[in-house]
């Protein structure tokens, strides 16, 4: 049996060493204030609106005093529980602009950091970490999955493996504008493909940059139940805020 905790740290030392070259040969600005030294400066991230507590406990929309939001009080959505880093709006919705983009790839360690501020407020406990998979198309074309640039690192931070094979994204869904919710959910779920080989009987984090209405998400979890996952835990670095509820 190869030891594969070795190889593991071998890669990310790798890792490591890689991006503190890039870093000497490129040296890196602010992506949201241009300030030298960091691929996105403390004061920066600080500015972030972080949903914090006080959320819906299921879906994790924000709430006054963290009671359920008004979806969840009608229908359990089909995870366990989703939660958010930060609101969708100024540096963050940058951040993740330039990650998804302009292959800003390092900015994936830094967001991974603030996805384990987030599952430190939780209790979950997870056996797999799935990216949200991105069409064969969409990858080819930009070169990578922005989720499993955020998920890698996350992997790392918490010593649980990540699993890209698990799911995959089969079909393009882009133009869904004229069709209701239920509509869309199942238009998007056909989108999936989950290979229960590797789900059954598993608790999974899935991982997002961005949950806009939240659809992509839950369409996904529901394939991940339907192959046999015993929890979907989802987690996004930034979410949507229409209004307060
Ligand atoms: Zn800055
Ligand atoms: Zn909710």
């Amino acid at each position: 049996m190869p030891d594969q905790s070795l190889n593991t740290s071998v890669k990310e030392k790798i890792y490591r060493v890689f991006w503190k070259t890039v870093d000497f040969l490129y040296p890196p600005e602010c992506v949201t204030c241009s300030k030298p030294g960091s691929v996105w400066c403390s004061d920066c991230q600080a500015q972030a609106v972080v949903i914090g507590s006080n959320c819906c406990p299921i879906c994790g929309y924000p709430t006054l005093n963290g009671q359920l939001c008004e979806r969840c009080r009608q229908v359990h959505p089909p995870f366990t529980q989703a939660r958010s880093w930060a609101q969708y709006e100024g540096g963050v919705k940058e951040a993740l602009h330039s990650l998804k983009y302009k292959s800003n790839l390092e900015l994936g360690i830094l967001l991974a950091n603030h996805l384990c501020e987030v599952l430190a407020r939780t209790q979950w406990t997870f056996d797999l970490i799935l990216p949200m998979p991105i069409s064969k198309k969409h990858q080819a074309a930009r070169g990578y999955n922005q989720s499993e640039v955020i998920a890698r690192p996350l992997s790392y931070l918490l010593q649980i493996p990540i699993e890209t094979k698990a799911v995959y994204r089969v079909k393009e869904t882009e133009t869904q504008v004229k069709l209701n919710r239920e509509e869309r959910f199942k238009n998007l779920q056909s989108a999936f493909l989950g290979n229960s080989a590797k789900l059954v009987n598993k608790k999974v984090l899935l991982v997002d940059d961005t949950a806009t209405t939240g659809a992509t998400l839950e369409s996904c979890a529901q394939v991940l139940q339907n192959a046999g996952c015993c929890e979907v835990y989802c987690l996004t670095v930034a979410r949507t805020i229409k209004y307060l509820q």
